[in-house]
């Protein structure tokens, strides 16, 4: 037989565009249309009773609206006409959209007059359903949410934010009016779709596939383009023997999951979200009302308690269908949040929120971790997510690899502690599937665990900016059940799936250490503004709580519960994997930055009130350590008297550099104001490499081929420039005895001021660098080369850290050239080692480097800024501030608690000395959190951690009276106690390398 495949398939793409999906609605009567604009780009929406209640205006289609980010109401009405014989009435709304990206443009959300909602409107879901022989009256609240990312993407745009957006209105009404919706015709429709798209992921010479290609054609040929809808029942009739053949039994299962990725904020800002919540959820309760077999997982307390807030009539509408099982809470985070860089309390608290907030409200306690996106996921995790309830862990993001395949869909997954968990990547390799032919044949030919498993999961829906799944989805979920030739699809919940799976595979390989992301390596410095706040407020949140128990535990002071939880969810909210990452355009990070401000306002004033209630009255200056070490004679979590400085650092300037010399340790720096040694005086090692110069600021054109801000493209070290030039260079010594050396220097446009300070006693040399940043597509770094001869480098991470290699020996060595790292990084010798730690950076590398005198060196850099100019083309543009500081630290815990130390500066106040609410001895675990129990029983909740990789013992001896001791989990609740020996009132904790352990103290 002649090879007919083209001509064919190209006719069925015609005939499904221009004639079958066109007659899907059948216009039967108009619709009047009055208009009212709300505010345009400078306004904000008004609740819909308010919008509702106001004055119309006269419009029609046709009519411009919505200038970017404007909200605009429509009022429609009309007399549906009796029913018809063909199928049920529908409104059909096009409020102008481009025919792709739902939740990347204009949206709307239908109510009826009494301010009720009916459904969400998108470019791929724009009917209402309506009764025949009743009068149509609906109000269309209209979201002008302009494109950001398209049609070229990543070009610079004012769109990102309300000043800059424009007034010029982005949209016109081009549809309003009641149709039929003709059932054959829509079925036919799906028909088509689902046989042709199978078709063409078939081998080209199988059998199956001729077979599809001329029964089509056959069914084409029985259609009357004149006249579609009286046709359409012939040519489905053709077409039922095809959708009839039976699958096989080894074809791949797939696990259909109904879902909407929603940003919490990323082209557009949190209130927008709130809407968007509001549009996809009262579209999902629709749908599963009308279709059974649906079932619908929703991830993010946060986005559940918008909707409760703003949406009440559509939250209970969800939490019936929550009820069934069928609308499915998962995740158990208060938002899919960033995992690089959120702190380790925060990320306990991530799902402590969220799984409170679950079970307070559904009652349920989510098993399985629902992170599609967010960029990368730390070696952490797997014990926190194990501690919080959790027993499975879903993402799809490391397809977006740029070098390394991943080996397994299906796999168990190890941190740093060694617990593990079952781990399931999607192989569609999207969050956001629609169940077409192309996207089931993919899953199936890339699950690389096949042989041993057969099973995957298909998140599908439309996404991002939410919308969800829809009834075409299902019309092809139901074709592709049993269907020969394609992979069976079943409908089910996240828990369904992998309890299956993992029967499945109970053998599953291990992946050891973390899911590093090879892209979007740029995220770890991207807004700065947000880095710098979100470190601020994780520490000023441990000071507060630490403050508010120990007043609440001495009486002085009711704990300030409702408070802490209501700024622990600003912080939560903004970890969110397009916030904290700084991918999200001008607006949201504007308003992150307002957010933070006011945040760390209203807990300095807390943390002052409590410590004025403990230090109480008196005039001796006192100095309180919030940290988890003992540190200058003063205590760990309490009070003490300052300890007057030891004796000045000698200055004397040198060769046109100078000598800083404490009893500890002697710095010299050279004419440039770089470090050229740093000897430490009590093992005669110098820090710095002979030859190497530290502290040097270094520029390099940033300008990745795509996601600008995400990313940062590993070519972008071909080019550097010294920043070594001086433009004035000061030395003081302060009333404390500290040396500090001022450097200024310019650039471009843009100027630094670095500040070097040595401290009478400190093993340490402080630094700090105030930018005025004006660079474009630059990057900023500075480099501390540091001789010590290492494989690896130590990153902290949650609850401890991780290494990795310094060379670049694998393909996966090579692409970690861009990495995060929390408060510190360690690079170390046996028996000495050196801590570079920081105050609000993340990204990092460590580089090896040939020595002079042999043997190998380690550079340590940290990114400072960044300058991308999309989404928010003003990135980063101002002032900066920057601490870090090199650290001699022999052991990995003088580096821990160096990173305390420089995120925790000792407060000074007047009144006596604060006794610690518990002391640890026996050295060996660090206490990361002290606060009251959530449940409001007044229990003292103590959680540690063991930091350096090591086994300890340590006991705890509170200094009030406890009742009982019991160990929980994350989540507060008791669990088999892991390590905890209580005996009459001592305490003593064995623990694991990193064992994570969190205790109740009842008072
Ligand atoms: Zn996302």
């Amino acid at each position: 037989m002649h090879d007919r495949r083209r001509l064919i398939e190209d006719r069925i793409t015609r005939v499904l565009t221009e004639r079958i999906r066109p007659a899907v609605h059948r216009p039967v009567a108009p619709l009047q249309v009055e208009v009212r604009h709300v505010g345009g780009g400078q306004g904000e929406p008004v609740p819909p009773v308010e919008a509702i209640g106001a004055s119309y205006e006269p419009g029609a289609v046709g009519q411009p609206w919505g200038p970017a980010w404007g909200t605009t109401w429509f009022h429609l009405t009309g007399a549906v006409p009796p029913a018809a014989d063909d199928g049920p009435h529908e409104v059909v709304i096009d409020l102008g959209w481009s025919p792709h990206s739902p939740g990347f443009q204009a949206e709307g959300l239908a109510y009826r007059p009494d301010g009720s909602v009916v459904k969400g409107l998108n470019p791929m879901n724009g009917w209402i359903p309506v009764e025949p022989g009743t009068e149509v009256d609906l109000y269309v609240e209209a979201a002008a949410n302009p494109l950001v990312l398209q049609p070229h993407p990543f070009l610079p745009t004012g769109l990102g934010e309300k000043a800059t957006a424009g007034d010029r209105p982005l949209y016109r009404l081009a549809r309003a009016e009641i149709c039929v919706r003709d059932t054959q015709v829509w079925e036919l429709a799906a028909d088509l779709d689902v046989l042709d798209g199978l078709m063409r992921e078939l081998p080209a010479d199988d059998g199956w596939r001729a077979e599809l290609l001329l029964g089509i054609e056959r069914a084409l040929d029985r259609l009357d383009l004149g006249d579609v809808s009286a046709t359409a029942s012939d040519a489905r009739a053709e077409l039922a023997a095809l959708l009839a053949r039976r699958g096989a039994d080894t074809a791949h299962r797939v696990s259909a999951v109904g879902h909407a990725h929603i940003d919490s904020a990323w082209l557009w800002p949190v209130r927008e979200t709130v809407r968007k919540v509001a549009r996809t959820v009262a579209n999902v309760t629709q749908l599963l009302d009308d279709h059974p077999g649906l079932i619908y997982a929703m991830s993010s307390a946060q986005q559940y308690e918008w909707l409760e807030k703003h949406r009440p009539e559509v939250f209970e509408r969800l939490k019936q269908h929550v009820a069934t099982g069928r609308f499915v809470p998962t995740g158990g985070m208060w938002v899919e949040s960033d995992t690089n860089m959120v702190g380790g309390e925060a990320m306990a608290r991530q799902f402590l929120l969220g799984q409170r907030y679950f079970r307070e409200k559904f009652g349920v306690t989510c098993r399985e971790v629902w992170l599609p996106d967010s960029f990368g996921y730390s070696a952490a995790l797997p014990q926190i997510v194990r501690q919080a309830g959790c027993t499975h862990f879903l993402t799809q993001k490391i397809s977006w690899n740029q070098q390394n395949v991943f080996p397994h869909h299906t796999f168990r997954w190890e941190g740093i502690d060694g617990t593990r968990v079952f781990t399931h990547f999607p192989p569609v390799d999207t969050y956001t599937a629609e169940l077409t032919g192309r996207e089931l044949a993919h899953a199936a030919s890339n699950f690389r665990d096949k042989g041993a498993t057969n099973r995957s999961l298909v998140p599908f829906g439309y996404g991002d900016g939410g919308g969800g799944p829809t009834r075409e989805m299902l019309q092809r979920a139901a074709r592709t059940a049993d269907l020969a030739g394609s992979p069976r699809v079943t409908i089910e919940s996240p828990a369904q799936f992998f309890a299956a799976a993992e029967a499945d595979y109970p053998d599953a390989p291990v992946w050891v250490g973390e899911l590093y992301l090879e892209l979007h390596r740029g995220t770890y410095t991207s807004q700065a503004r947000t880095k710098e706040g979100n470190r601020r407020c994780e520490h000023l949140l441990r000071e507060a709580e630490l403050w508010a128990t120990t007043a609440a535990v001495r009486g002085l002071a009711d704990y300030p519960a409702d408070q802490l939880t209501r700024l622990w969810k600003v912080v939560l909210l903004q970890q969110f994997h397009d916030i904290l990452p700084g991918s999200s355009i001008a607006w949201v990070h504007r308003e992150a930055a307002e957010n933070y401000a006011a945040v760390e306002a209203e807990l300095e004033e807390l943390i002052t009130a409590r410590l004025r209630l403990l230090a109480g009255s008196g005039d001796a200056e006192i100095a309180v350590n919030a940290t988890p070490f003992d540190d200058d004679s003063l205590p760990s979590l309490g009070a003490g008297p300052v300890a007057p400085a030891g004796p000045a650092v000698v200055v004397e300037r040198r060769n046109g550099g100078v000598l800083l010399t404490s009893e500890v340790l002697q710095v010299t720096l050279d004419g440039h104001g770089l470090v050229v040694s740093m000897v430490d005086l009590s093992s005669g090692r110098d820090v710095i490499p002979t030859g190497e110069r530290a502290n040097l600021l270094q520029l390099h054109q940033d300008f990745p081929n795509k996601w600008d801000a995400w990313d940062l493209d590993e070519f972008y070290r071909n080019t550097v420039r010294d920043l070594d030039d001086v433009a004035d260079l000061q030395v003081d010594v302060r009333d404390d005895g500290a040396a500090v050396v001022t450097v200024t220097r310019g650039f471009g446009g843009s100027s630094a001021i670095q500040t070097m300070t040595l401290r009478p006693g400190a093993r340490q040399l402080d630094c700090a660098v105030d930018v005025d940043w004006h660079e474009r597509e630059t990057v900023l770094k500075v480099a501390l080369p540091i001789d010590v001869h290492a494989t690896d480098a130590a990153y902290e991470t949650q609850f401890g850290h991780l290494r990795r290699p310094t060379h670049t020996n694998t393909s996966w060595d090579a692409a970690r050239f861009e990495v995060c790292a929390h408060r510190f990084v360690h690079v170390a010798e046996p028996g000495f080692g050196v801590a570079v730690a920081n105050s609000a950076t993340y990204g990092h590398e460590v580089t090896r480097h040939e020595a002079s005198r042999g043997g190998t060196f380690s550079t340590v850099r940290l990114s400072l800024l960044r300058a991308p100019r999309f989404p928010d083309p003003e990135t980063d543009q101002g002032r900066h501030h920057r601490r870090y500081a090199l650290v001699v630290a022999p052991e990995v815990t003088d580096a821990v608690r160096a990173g305390y130390r420089i995120n925790l500066p000792h407060r000074r106040l007047t009144g006596a000395p604060i006794e610690p609410l518990l002391q640890v001895s026996g050295g060996g675990a660090v206490i990361e959190a002290v606060k009251l129990a959530e449940d409001g029983s007044g229990d003292v909740i103590v959680r540690l951690y063991e930091p350096a990789g090591a086994r300890t013992r340590v006991t705890l001896e509170p200094t009030f009276p406890v009742r009982e001791v019991t160990q929980v989990d994350l989540l507060e609740d008791p669990m088999e106690p892991d390590g905890l020996e209580a005996a009459d009132g001592s305490i003593t904790l064995r623990l694991r390398p990193f064992q994570l352990a969190t205790l109740r103290l009842r008072r």
